[in-house]
């Protein structure tokens, strides 16, 4: 009988299982939940910082709206009303001539059609001729996973994949795309070349499903919540109870007890029936060393790399100098930065008034070392290729450099395998979850929460819910 659950980290992920656990046990009496959050505040990657008097994101600002379990938790929070769609759509490439649009409706960035690829913004005309034969060349029919690079060269052709495809799909996950899974990350493109023989044909029947869906598939890719993404979190504090948060409390370790395990933290042992590992995946293996041995290497084995992002406040009067889009991506090497967001377009704030409020993204795979140089450095390198493209000052008015160690998880080939590994290696009652598993994104992480929930639910019902006891 599952009556007391443990949950160690008190991100989006942690926290909305938390939520899930205690309001989905149908009739009977939930079971008795407590978080355990190493920082100050539980919200993990979901924060806002100051620049210039500003408050900004400095990890997610929204999530994708294909995927509906953010929206749904949003929902169920009482946030219906508060979700909101970005205030601009379309994206941009970086290209050697300058920001070029990705055709609007281009999924991932594919043409739907020949006449597009042989216009095809970033790519040179012995480019476009070698992704047009995508049309004609035979498909892998084998099912075993590869690398998003390996199925995009194959399809499109090396130039294609660097300047214009691989910058928006890796730029997701901060990944290299001849590393990142096709079958962990963009699974439906292994279909389309499966299934229509092409990449190409793939976008173009995405394509036509969608204006045979006419208004229904209309609708905003990303939405986020009117005041920020900390109200998913203040919600969810709420609706678990601060009580059962318990912030700066660093998990040390799992210990088997003959009735169930114990969590370690502050050298003081939580019981509990069922823990759920809601940390980086490299932090579970050292918590799992001695409940489930045979774990260890593979979740050790999930990379990270790091990332920071750059918030740059430009002075007043530039906020029209930024495109009418969301921003851009750039290919590998080109750039100080991978990508940008233009936030004061997607999600204009009376507090920016008219200013340009810009996010660029730097580090990520094979771009790490540009996180070694000095702060001062990083924003002087980005604002000189950002006012190269967009017209604005040679610098800020304010800017601020958030880094983010060993922050993302890299989906590399047989990421799954490896996830399904770790999952047959843990002992029933222990479960791991988040951004380093199924999906790196908030919505997959609502996702995963209810899935984590349901299964310990699944069981018997649980007795009363009973406060945490702690024995030492
Ligand atoms: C710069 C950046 C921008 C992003 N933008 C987006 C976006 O726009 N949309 C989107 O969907 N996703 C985005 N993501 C991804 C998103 O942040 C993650 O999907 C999501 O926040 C992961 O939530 P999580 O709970 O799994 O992990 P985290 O938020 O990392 O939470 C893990 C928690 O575990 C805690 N912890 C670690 N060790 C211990 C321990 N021993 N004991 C107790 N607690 C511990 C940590 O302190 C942390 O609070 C972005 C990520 C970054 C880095």
């Amino acid at each position: 009988m599952t009556e007391r659950v443990v949950v160690v980290g008190g991100g989006v992920a942690g926290l909305a299982t938390a939520y899930r656990l205690l309001t989905s046990a149908g009739g009977a009496a939930p079971p008795e939940v407590t978080v355990m959050e190493a920082g100050d505040q539980p919200g993990g990657k979901v924060t806002s910082v100051q620049v210039g008097g500003l408050s900004i994101p400095a990890g997610p600002e929204s999530f994708v709206s294909r995927k509906p379990w953010a929206a749904e938790l949003c929902r169920d929070l009482g946030l219906g009303d508060d979700l909101i769609a970005p205030d601009a759509s379309g994206a941009f490439l970086w290209t050697e001539r300058g920001l070029v649009r990705y055709p609007p409706d281009a999924p991932f960035g594919i043409p739907g059609d020949l006449a597009e690829v042989f216009r095809w913004p970033g790519v040179s005309r012995s480019g476009r001729r070698r992704a047009a034969q995508d049309l004609v060349r035979r498909a892998r029919r084998e099912r075993t996973d590869e690398s998003l690079g390996s199925l995009l060269r194959r399809r499109l052709g090396d130039e294609a994949t660097d300047a214009a495809v691989a910058p928006l799909l890796g730029g997701l996950f901060a990944g290299d795309v001849d590393r990142l899974s096709v079958q962990a990350t963009f699974p439906e493109l292994a279909e389309w070349e499966r299934e229509q023989g092409s990449l190409i044909r793939g976008a173009q029947a995405v394509r036509r499903m969608l204006r045979d869906m006419g208004p229904a598939a209309g609708g905003p890719m990303f939405l986020g919540l009117s005041g920020g993404l900390e109200r998913l979190v203040e919600g969810l504090v709420e609706s678990v109870g601060a009580g059962r948060i318990l912030t700066r409390t660093p998990a040390t370790r799992v210990h088997r007890r003959p009735d169930g395990f114990a969590v370690e933290a502050k050298r003081r042992l939580a019981p509990a029936d069922a823990v759920v590992l809601a940390t980086p995946a490299f932090v579970a293996a050292d918590l799992v060393s001695e409940v489930a041995p045979n774990a260890v290497a593979s979740l050790r084995g999930i990379p990270y790399v790091s990332t920071a992002v750059v918030l740059s406040v430009y002075p007043p009067g530039t906020a029209d100098s930024l495109p009418e889009a969301t921003g851009f991506v750039v290919p590998v090497g080109k750039a100080p930065m991978t990508a940008a967001t233009f936030l004061s377009r997607k999600w204009p704030q009376p507090s920016f008034d008219d200013r340009a409020v810009v996010r660029c993204f730097v580090g990520g795979a094979g771009a790490e070392d540009v996180l070694d140089a000095a702060d001062e450095d990083i924003v002087e390198a980005v604002s000189r290729h950002l006012a190269a493209v967009v017209e604005l000052p040679p610098a800020p008015e304010v800017a601020r450099v958030v880094r983010w160690g060993r922050a993302m998880p890299q989906y590399e080939v047989g990421h799954l395998d490896a996830v399904a590994e770790i999952e047959g290696a843990l002992p029933p009652g222990i479960f791991v979850t988040g951004s380093a598993y199924r999906g790196v994104g908030l919505a997959d992480s609502a996702r995963q929460a209810d899935d984590v929930a349901k299964r310990i639910l699944g069981g018997e019902p649980a007795d009363r819910g009973r406060e945490l006891a702690w024995t030492d």
